[in-house]
């Protein structure tokens, strides 16, 4: 069986998943095309300071872009390719394109994706609501100050073996 879902960033709801255990598994590779190296690479050291895990930002990974968005009233969607016979698969990162002029915004968009990118990665089974968290980055919707908050990095942690747990906020 083979599933992709988008896991999204908007004003509504994405659809709901099951759990997995985490496995160990090669870093999560981001390839920016056409967006601000620096901010992508800025959300990956980020997420590697408050987990211990690896990110790497060079080609040949998921590609993170600006593109139309699959529901109009999201901000950012990650793809995920969910597999039964092994471990997910992050595909691609795309952030709004009607976003691209304000570089601030799509710097928090940009942090809340790549939190759902760690949190999907390799693991086995399809994440609770997404990995989405009650409050925080990672709250389904964009509130809040772009930082990686205690009940965000929880969420990612709840599925990835994090080698530390460093809250930004
Ligand atoms: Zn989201």
């Amino acid at each position: 069986m083979k599933q992709i879902a988008l896991i999204c960033l908007g004003l509504f709801g994405c659809s709901a998943a099951g759990e997995g255990p985490s496995v160990v598994i090669p870093p999560l590779t981001l390839s920016p095309e056409g967006i601000d190296y620096a901010l992508v690479q800025d959300a990956a050291e980020r997420w590697e300071q408050a987990t211990g895990l690896p990110l790497l930002v060079q080609a040949g990974g998921a590609p993170v872009r600006y593109a139309p968005m699959s529901y109009d009233k999201n901000s950012g969607e990650t793809a995920v390719h969910w597999r039964s016979d092994g471990p997910t698969e992050i595909l691609w990162v795309h952030i709004d394109e009607r976003r691209a002029h304000n570089q601030s915004l799509v710097g928090h968009i940009l942090l809340h994706e790549t939190g759902h990118a760690v949190c999907e990665h390799g693991i086995l089974g399809q994440t609770e609501d997404n990995c989405h968290s009650g409050s925080g980055l990672l709250h389904r919707t964009v509130v809040g100050e772009p930082c990686i908050d205690a009940a965000s990095l929880a969420t990612v942690c709840g599925y990835r073996d994090c080698q530390t747990f460093s809250p930004e906020c």
